[in-house]
């Protein structure tokens, strides 16, 4: 086993793995940017190196920098989070050149996923079905158009590089067509340095369902059920669920199973997650996979019982999976993520000091968190201060304790989503489990419209 990790992330994650790393008797290295020095993950890793400016491509994305800390420090390994360099191949392969271990997968297996194109690809290969759409990126804006007819509007034009819903636009009809693809194609030049896009039938209401998958290097590969996250604004999640209202037993394995067809056909490993849309009709399509921990992995600890950092960290070091089969589900489990954000103007991000910190407890209360009272939300990073994470024997206890704890979850000197997050768990439809990836910007719209008449 490692003798020590170095982190090579900041905030909740970065505590969450020093904790996976600590209960292993492992030591662990922080690395921090200066407007980082008062964070917590620096004060509870054994030892801490600053690495650069605030901005996260002189400190977080900054390679060199951060091998030389592991170097310095003796780390014989890396854990990325999520985020910051968790999918770049490129950082995998150096960590390996460097002889420390990269917690996660192989470069290649970052750089396969990571070309949503060709994931889809390698998807249709193993008939794992995917959206129908083009058949890899599309070359010119004519033939795309053919596509597209061929497709049948509305399309969704999306980035190969994409991530986190950015170089992603729909075109309702050919009339928009070329205009769309043009902005989705600068879009994904600028975010991402590469320009190159694909199309996909634009479903109309679907859900997000995602399966967390887990490999080992013994050919072991397990799935650990689904996570719901169709509950987003701007293609962003705000609260995941486990397990979905909207599977059956056989749907959860039918699923499963694509999942780990996909992750066996390029021998995966590590933690990985295969996200599908589950149409209406109860058809489900591939859509990506992410090759690290996720954001909302919390949600599948609680209904599994695996600690799914501490499984990344023993399948790296060569161990076998704690497990051979996926386990039962344990009740019900809801996540919300509390960003430093001003629901009430339009998400704006909300930094500064947080005067008063008091999160909830209680049966069934998990929060992972970086923030406490004086702690002071920099500007430069994702707006993210904590996860809320609630477990019950049912979906209906889990969302009654979720409410509660959110009321009773106090932050201020900020603006948090907390007051946003508190309204949607108690909309008719979210209580209901009828839950499709639109419904947050429905909802929004009809309040919208609702104030509007009534200033009218
Ligand atoms: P990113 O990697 O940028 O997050 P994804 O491919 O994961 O992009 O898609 C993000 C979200 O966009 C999905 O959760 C879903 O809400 C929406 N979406 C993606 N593809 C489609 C589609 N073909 N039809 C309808 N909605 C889609």
């Amino acid at each position: 086993m490692f003798r020590k990790v170095l982190v090579a992330n900041r905030g909740e994650i970065a505590l969450r793995v020093i904790r996976a790393c600590r209960e292993m008797g492992i030591r662990t290295v922080a690395v921090y940017s200066e407007a980082d020095r008062e964070s917590l993950h620096v004060r509870f890793a054994d030892e801490d190196v600053c690495i650069g400016p605030a901005q996260a491509r002189d400190s977080y994305l900054n390679i060199p920098r951060i091998i030389a800390a592991a170097e310095i420090t003796g780390a014989n390994a890396i854990h990325p989070g999520y985020g910051f360099l968790a999918e770049n191949a490129e950082f995998a392969e150096i960590c390996e050149r460097s002889d420390i271990v990269f917690i996660g997968p192989s470069a290649e297996h970052i750089r396969l996923m990571g070309d949503k194109a060709t994931a889809r690809k390698t998807m249709m290969g193993v008939n794992v079905p995917t959206v129908p759409g083009s058949e890899g990126a599309i070359e010119d804006a004519e033939s795309a158009l053919e596509t597209a007819r061929g497709i049948g509007f509305p399309v969704l034009i999306k980035a190969a590089a994409g991530g986190g819903g950015k170089g992603m636009r729909v075109a309702s009809d050919a009339d928009v067509f070329a205009a769309q693809l043009q902005m989705a194609q600068n879009e994904a030049r600028s975010a991402f340095g590469d320009g190159s896009v694909y199309l996909e039938k634009y479903l109309a209401r679907p859900r997000h369902i995602e399966i967390q998958i887990m490999g080992d290097h013994h050919g072991t590969v397990v799935h650990l059920g689904e996570r719901e996250c169709s509950l987003q604004r701007r293609h962003q999640k705000l609260i995941e669920e486990a397990p979905s209202a909207a599977l059956t037993p056989q749907l959860r394995a039918q699923m499963g199973e694509a999942a780990i067809r996909g992750a066996k056909a390029i021998g995966y490993f590590s933690a990985g997650t295969v996200e599908f849309l589950l149409d209406e009709d109860g058809s489900f399509y591939f859509m990506e996979m992410n090759t690290r921990i996720q954001v909302e992995h919390p949600v599948t600890e609680l209904v599994t019982g695996v600690d799914l950092v501490k499984e990344q960290i023993r399948v790296a070091a060569g161990e076998r999976l704690s497990i051979t089969a996926t386990p039962e589900l344990r009740g019900h489990c809801i996540e919300c993520r509390i960003n430093a954000e001003d629901p009430t103007r339009n998400f704006a991000p909300s930094p500064g000091q947080i005067t008063i910190f008091h999160p909830p407890g209680g049966p069934g209360v998990r929060v992972d968190t970086h923030a406490y009272a004086g702690y002071k939300v920099p500007p430069y990073y994702d707006s993210l201060i904590g996860k809320l994470i609630v477990h019950g024997n049912t979906r209906e206890e889990a969302l009654v304790r979720s409410r509660i704890a959110l009321d009773s979850f106090i932050i201020e000197g900020i603006h948090t989503t907390i007051p946003f997050l508190l309204e949607l768990l108690s909309d008719a439809d979210v209580v209901a489990g009828r839950l499709d990836t639109k419904l947050v910007e429905r909802r929004m719209g009809e309040r919208a419209a609702e104030a509007a008449a009534s200033a009218a």
